[in-house]
C-alpha cells in the first residue's frame, strides 16, 4: 500500500464517552468483521475490561476503506487505554500513529481525562478530529460542548463530527474525516535497512508473547532474523499478520504500516515498549529514542485467605506477571498473613485488575493488605532508603526525615460541587494549585499526596459529587513531610497487615477510626479484645470489644435443630473467612474495610 493510502490514528476520550462503541461502528460499517461475530466492544477483550467498560491493553485493528474519492485506504486503529493509571500506555501508542479521533460524549462535554488524552495527542504531534458523540440523547448539546472544546482544548471544532456511536449515526462522515483531515504516514523507505518500533507486546497462551511494531523504514517478513537494539536480544520472526481484528498473516509489513510479529519470545519482559526493532544483519544506524519504562507507584500485600493456595497463587501471579510487565512481585512474609507476595502496580484500578483476576481466573481468595506507596528514608547522614512496606520502617530514631510522592490532580467538576471537592482535597493534605471555571464547570488543580490518594479518594470523590467528577493525576515528585508509623495492636499483638505510615497530624483522627471500624468487624469471643493505635510505644487511640455474652445458639430458642445446625454451618463457612491472630480472629474483609475513611 502507498503511504498516501495509509491512516494511522487512535481514540482518545474519557472513559465511558464512547470510544469502544466507536470502534465497534468503524469495524462493522467497514465489513471487517462479519455482523453475525459483531459483539459489543469488540476490542475489549478481557473479562474485567467487558465489566467495567474500560479498555486496559491497547489493541490495534486494520480496516479496509473504500472512500468517496474511489481509493481504498488502509486505516489503523490503536485502541488505547482510557485510565489515569494507564496513562503511560496511551502515550505510547500514540507515538506510533499520525492523528487521533477526539471523542466528547456531548452529554457531558470535556472531562479531565479528556484533557489529559488530547494534550498528550498534541504532544505527539497528532492532527485531531474533533469527534461529539451521543447526539442521540435529548440532554447532548453539541454547540455547548463544541464551544467548550475550543476554549478549553484550543483546537477548531467548527466542523467536528456529530454522531451516535450508538445508533451509527454520522459514523460515515468519520470515515471521510479520518481520510480527509488525518495525514499520511511520514516518508519512510521500503529499501533501507528494517527501523521498526516496538508499540506493544502481550503474551499469548498459545503463540508466546506478540508484539505490535510499527515498521518507520524498510521491511519486515517472516523468516527475518530481527534484533531489539536497546535490550539486544535477537530472534526469528516466525509470522508476521496485522489484525483484522482476528490475527491474519500477511507476506511482509513495509513503511508506515501497523501489525504484529510473532517470533517465540517467552516473556513480555524481553519486550522493552519503544525499543527499536531493526535486521540482526543489516542494522539501522540510530535507534528511536526510547520511552521511560512504567514503574510502579502503589504496593499492596497480597495473601491467599487458605494458606494451601500459595503454590497455585505463585504460579497465578508469574503467569499474569508474563503479560504485564508493569506489575512486580516479590515474595513476603507476614506475621499475620503467613506467605504472600508484595506486589507493585501503576495504579489502584491497576491494583484491582490483577486482584480481580488473581480471584476470578485462577480461583485464589486474597486479603489485599493497605495498598502504599514508595517513602524515601534518608538517614542523619543522608543516605536514601526505599521503603515498600510499612511493615519494614526501621526504629524512628535510625530516620533523619521522611520524603512522599506527591501527585498534581486536575479535578472537573459542576460549580455546585466545587465545595465538597475543595474540603476534600484540604482533609487530604491537599495545596491548591489553581482553580478555573469553563462553562459552568470548575477545574481545580492540586498538589496532593499520593499516599492519601492511592486508598478511597477517587471513591469519595465520586460520592461527594454523585459521580460528576473526573479526575486525572501526574506524579510530581518528592517532598519532606512529618510522616509516621502507625500500628494497630488487636489483643496487644501488632497486626503487621494493619501498619501504615500517616500524617503526624492526622495519626489520632485515623487510628480512631480504625480502631472503632476494627471493633465493628471483630467478632466477640470468649473474652475482652482491647484495639489500639499506637505511634511506637505511645497509644494514641483505643476502643474494648467486650466479651460475648451468650452462647450463639442460645437465640434459637431451643428445640428448631434444624435452624441450630444451619447457624453452626453458617458460623463455619464464616471461619473460613477469618485469620487467626494469637488468640483472635479477624475476618478478612476487615483488612480493607479498616481503611476505608468516610
Ligand atoms: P469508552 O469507555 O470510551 O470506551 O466508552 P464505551 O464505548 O464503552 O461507551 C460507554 C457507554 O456509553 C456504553 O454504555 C455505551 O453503550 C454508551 N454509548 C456509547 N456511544 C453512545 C451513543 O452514541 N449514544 C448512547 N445513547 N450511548 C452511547
Ligand atoms: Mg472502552
Amino acid at each position: 500500500t502507498p503511504l498516501s493510502r495509509i491512516r494511522n490514528f487512535s481514540i482518545v476520550a474519557h472513559i465511558d464517552h464512547g470510544k469502544s462503541t466507536l470502534a465497534d461502528r468503524l469495524i462493522q460499517l467497514t465489513g471487517t468483521v462479519a455482523e453475525r461475530d459483531m459483539k459489543d466492544q469488540l476490542l475489549d477483550a478481557m473479562d474485567i475490561e467487558r465489566e467495567r467498560g474500560i479498555t486496559i491493553k491497547a489493541n490495534t485493528v486494520r480496516i479496509d476503506y473504500p472512500a468517496k474519492d474511489g481509493n481504498t485506504y488502509v486505516l489503523n486503529l490503536i485502541d488505547t487505554p482510557g485510565h489515569v493509571d494507564f496513562a503511560y500506555e496511551v502515550a505510547r501508542s500514540m507515538q506510533a500513529v499520525e492523528g487521533s479521533l477526539l471523542v466528547v460524549d456531548a452529554t457531558q462535554g470535556v472531562e479531565a481525562q479528556t484533557l489529559a488524552n488530547v494534550y498528550t495527542a498534541i504532544d505527539a504531534d497528532h492532527e485531531i478530529v474533533p469527534v461529539l458523540n451521543k447526539v442521540d440523547l435529548p440532554a447532548s448539546d453539541p454547540d455547548r460542548v463544541r464551544e467548550q472544546i475550543e476554549d478549553v482544548i484550543g483546537i477548531d471544532a467548527s466542523e467536528a463530527c456529530l454522531i451516535s456511536a450508538k445508533t451509527g449515526v454520522g459514523i460515515p462522515d468519520v470515515l471521510e474525516a479520518i481520510v480527509n483531515k488525518l495525514p499520511p504516514p511520514d516518508e519512510g523507505d521500503a529499501d533501507k535497512p528494517l527501523k521498526a518500533m516496538l508499540v506493544d507486546s502481550k503474551y499469548d497462551q498459545y503463540l508466546g508473547v506478540i508484539v505490535i511494531v510499527r515498521v518507520i523504514d524498510g521491511t519486515l517478513k517472516k523468516g527475518d532474523r530481527i534484533r531489539m537494539m536497546k535490550t539486544g536480544g535477537t530472534y526469528d520472526v516466525d509470522d508476521v499478520g496485522v489484525y483484522r481484528p482476528a490475527m491474519t498473516a500477511v507476506e511482509s509489513l513495509g513503511p508506515g504500516e501497523i501489525g504484529y510479529l510473532n517470533a517465540s519470545i517467552k516473556q513480555v519482559r524481553d519486550t522493552r515498549v519503544g525499543d527499536t526493532i531493526t535486521h540482526e544483519k543489516k542494522p539501522c544506524e540510530t535507534a528511536l529514542p526510547g520511552f521511560k519504562p512504567s514503574v510502579p507507584v502503589v504496593f499492596c500485600g497480597l495473601f491467599p485467605v487458605d494458606a494451601n493456595d500459595f503454590e497455585d497463587m505463585r504460579d497465578a501471579i508469574e503467569k499474569l506477571a508474563l503479560n504485564d510487565a508493569s506489575f512486580t512481585y516479590e515474595m513476603e512474609t507476614s506475621a499475620a498473613l503467613g506467605f504472600g507476595f508484595r506486589c507493585g502496580f501503576l495504579g489502584l484500578l491497576h491494583l484491582e485488575v490483577i486482584r480481580d483476576r488473581l480471584e476470578r481466573e485462577y480461583g485464589i481468595e486474597l486479603i489485599t493488605t493497605a495498598p502504599s506507596v514508595i517513602y524515601h528514608l534518608y538517614t542523619k547522614d543522608g543516605e536514601r532508603r526505599d521503603l515498600h512496606n510499612p511493615a519494614d520502617m526501621p526504629d524512628m530514631t535510625t530516620v533523619g526525615h521522611i520524603e512522599e510522592p506527591r501527585i498534581k490532580a486536575t479535578i472537573m467538576v459542576p460549580d455546585e460541587y466545587l465545595g465538597d471537592v475543595l474540603k476534600l482535597c484540604q482533609e487530604r493534605r491537599g495545596l491548591q494549585m489553581d482553580l478555573t471555571y469553563v462553562g459552568g464547570r470548575a477545574m481545580a488543580v492540586y498538589d496532593l499526596p499520593l499516599n492519601e490518594v492511592v486508598f478511597d479518594f477517587y471513591d469519595r470523590l465520586k460520592s461527594v459529587t454523585k459521580g460528576y467528577a473526573s479526575f486525572d493525576y501526574e506524579m510530581i515528585g518528592y517532598r519532606e513531610d512529618n510522616l509516621v508509623k502507625m500500628s494497630i495492636l488487636v489483643n496487644d499483638e501488632p497486626v503487621d497487615a494493619l501498619a501504615m505510615m500517616v500524617h503526624r497530624d492526622r495519626a489520632e483522627m485515623r487510628g480512631r477510626a480504625m480502631c472503632e471500624k476494627l471493633k465493628e468487624l471483630i467478632p466477640r469471643h470468649m473474652f475482652k479484645i482491647p484495639i489500639q493505635a499506637a505511634i511506637g510505644a505511645k497509644v494514641i487511640a483505643r476502643e474494648t470489644l467486650s466479651a460475648m455474652r451468650k452462647d450463639v445458639t442460645a437465640k434459637c430458642y431451643g428445640g428448631d435443630a434444624s435452624r441450630k445446625k444451619k447457624l453452626l454451618e453458617k458460623q463455619k463457612a464464616g471461619k473460613k473467612k477469618m485469620r487467626q491472630f494469637g488468640k483472635v480472629e479477624i475476618p478478612q474483609e476487615a483488612f480493607i474495610s479498616a481503611l476505608k475513611m468516610d
